[in-house]
């Protein structure tokens, strides 16, 4: 067993303390072989961003990570009846489509909308901040003859680490260099982001208490909603051609009231709600996206989670869900390997061969919603039949199973069918006895650590 050498505990650094940094400090935090610490470059922890969208499968990780007990019902805006989300025509207010929660989803993991900072908040209460470093950017890193990598911190500092997590958003420094090949595109579009009063949105008639999509052409829509406490979310999203240079703006102030001329089309509650908007504090986000990574996991000791393993760019509003999903399928595979005395190369394979495909897949559903848009813009249509065809054309081909993914059983299938491949090839021997086998990581083994393979919904413990 390599990976564990005569070093009394698996050695880790995470780098940033988003959703993903958050979320496997958490997880971690439970492993006792581990010793984990998280660099995030900004000198806090408060959230930039508006609202977030908790979907189905992002409150499955919760409840399993314990941050659902941090949130409570006032904290987010849920539909009674279970609406997902309406989309209208911007212009005229038509209502065009309904989504709601199937059926079977149980009403605790309806999705819900939040504020970034409320999410942020619960996760907290779950990480030990001893182990959090502020002001701490990552600036470069290097291989160590060992299989260990050395991380050097802008400040000086430096560790050396047997895994190394990217966990450093979309501009990932560590993804920019393992795969120098892989760039960001700014993909036209910036996005405006504002939380005013729900007592004030309240005033404005025309506004439904719920999830709305107002579509205009072109990419061109503006997203209300409630939010927890007195909050309501104002996004307005709008396409515009880059300049000379590529714009970086990320969470930036803007002044909204210089952007409203370009909503003059939509229907009057719209216009009211972006003037309310333009008197709070509104931050741009430029967005850019990138190819899918053919892998997740770099030189048998780098791991790429959430934002970092893909350039997404908040499709499918379920960023935080997918990058949880990685979080608990790396360390899951990190405490399998551990048990049975595997090396860390073995973990990162097997989180490379559930995460990679979910990915490939997610980009497969962006790739036809582009079709159907680029089909669209070439017939011509008029403008209310452009708004209300694209949104008939995309509903048809949406697909929903994102929401409702069960990483649990993804990645008990592939311990399962690994653990039945390696009983064909290696005398049977239980796994207990494997480890015992190893020797110098037995010892370092806490006996608390049990070895558990039923999916976390039937009581993960560690
Ligand atoms: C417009 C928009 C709307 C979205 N809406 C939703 C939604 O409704 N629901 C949802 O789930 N997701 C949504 N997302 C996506 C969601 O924001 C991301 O997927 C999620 O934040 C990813 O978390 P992360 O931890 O991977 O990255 P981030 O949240 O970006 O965190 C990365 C962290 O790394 C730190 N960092 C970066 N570089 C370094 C370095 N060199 N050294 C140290 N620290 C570093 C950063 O400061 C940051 O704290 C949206 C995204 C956008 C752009």
């Amino acid at each position: 067993m390599t990976y564990c050498g005569d070093r009394k505990q698996l050695k880790i650094a995470i780098i940033g303390a988003g959703p993903a940094g958050l979320g496997t400090a958490i997880e971690l935090a439970k492993l006792p072989f581990i010793q984990w610490d998280l660099y995030e470059k900004r000198s806090n922890l408060s959230e930039i961003g508006g609202g977030f969208t908790l979907q189905p499968q992002t409150w499955r990780i919760l409840e399993h990570n314990g941050v659902a007990k941090d949130l409570c019902a006032q904290d987010y805006y849920r539909s009674a009846e279970g609406l997902v989300e309406q989309r209208r025509n911007g212009r005229t207010g038509e209502l065009l489509i309904e989504k709601c929660n199937p059926e079977d989803v149980p009403a605790s993991r309806h999705s819900c909308r939040l504020a970034r900072a409320k999410l942020q908040r619960a996760m907290m209460n779950s990480v030990d901040e001893s182990h959090i470093y502020l002001s701490k950017r990552l600036v470069d890193f290097e291989h160590l003859p060992d299989n260990r990598v050395r991380i050097l911190i802008e400040d000086g500092t430096i560790d050396d680490v047997d895994l190394l997590i990217a966990a450093d958003g979309i501009r990932s420094l560590i993804r920019k260099t393992c795969f120098p090949q892989h760039t960001l595109r700014f993909n036209g579009q910036f996005v405006y982001r504002t939380i005013v009063s729900q007592d004030e949105a309240s005033k404005i008639e025309g506004i439904p208490w719920a999830p709305v999509f107002w579509k205009h052409v072109s990419g061109l829509y503006v997203f209300t909603c409630p939010l927890g406490d007195n909050d309501f979310e104002v996004t307005a999203r709008i396409r515009r051609p880059a300049g000379h240079q590529e714009p970086v703006s990320w969470g930036r102030p803007v002044d909204l009231e210089g952007v409203l001329p370009e909503y003059d089309d939509f229907c009057p509650p719209v216009r009211e709600i972006l003037r309310l908007a333009a008197r709070g504090d509104t931050q741009e986000f430029a967005l850019h996206s990138g190819p899918r990574l053919d892998h997740v996991v770099h030189h048998g000791n780098i791991a790429f989670i959430g934002d970092a393993s893909h350039a997404l760019l908040g499709n499918f509003g379920s960023g935080a869900g997918f990058a949880l999903e990685d979080v608990f399928a790396l360390t899951r595979v990190i405490q399998w390997a551990w048990m049975r005395g595997k090396q860390l190369v073995d973990a990162l394979s097997l989180f490379d061969s559930i995460r990679s495909p979910h990915y490939g897949r997610l980009y497969q559903t962006i790739d036809k919603f582009a079709n159907i848009k680029a089909a669209l813009r070439t017939e011509g249509l008029l403008i209310n039949d452009e708004i209300a065809e694209r949104v008939r054309r995309i509903s048809l081909a949406s697909e929903s199973w994102m929401f409702y993914y069960d990483i649990d059983k993804a990645v008990e299938k592939v311990l399962q069918d690994t653990n039945a491949t390696n009983a064909g090839s290696e005398t049977a021997e239980t796994p207990q006895r494997a480890i015992s086998s190893e020797g110098n990581c037995l010892g370092q083994l806490d006996q608390t650590v049990t070895d558990t393979r039923e999916p976390y919904g039937m009581g993960f413990s560690v």
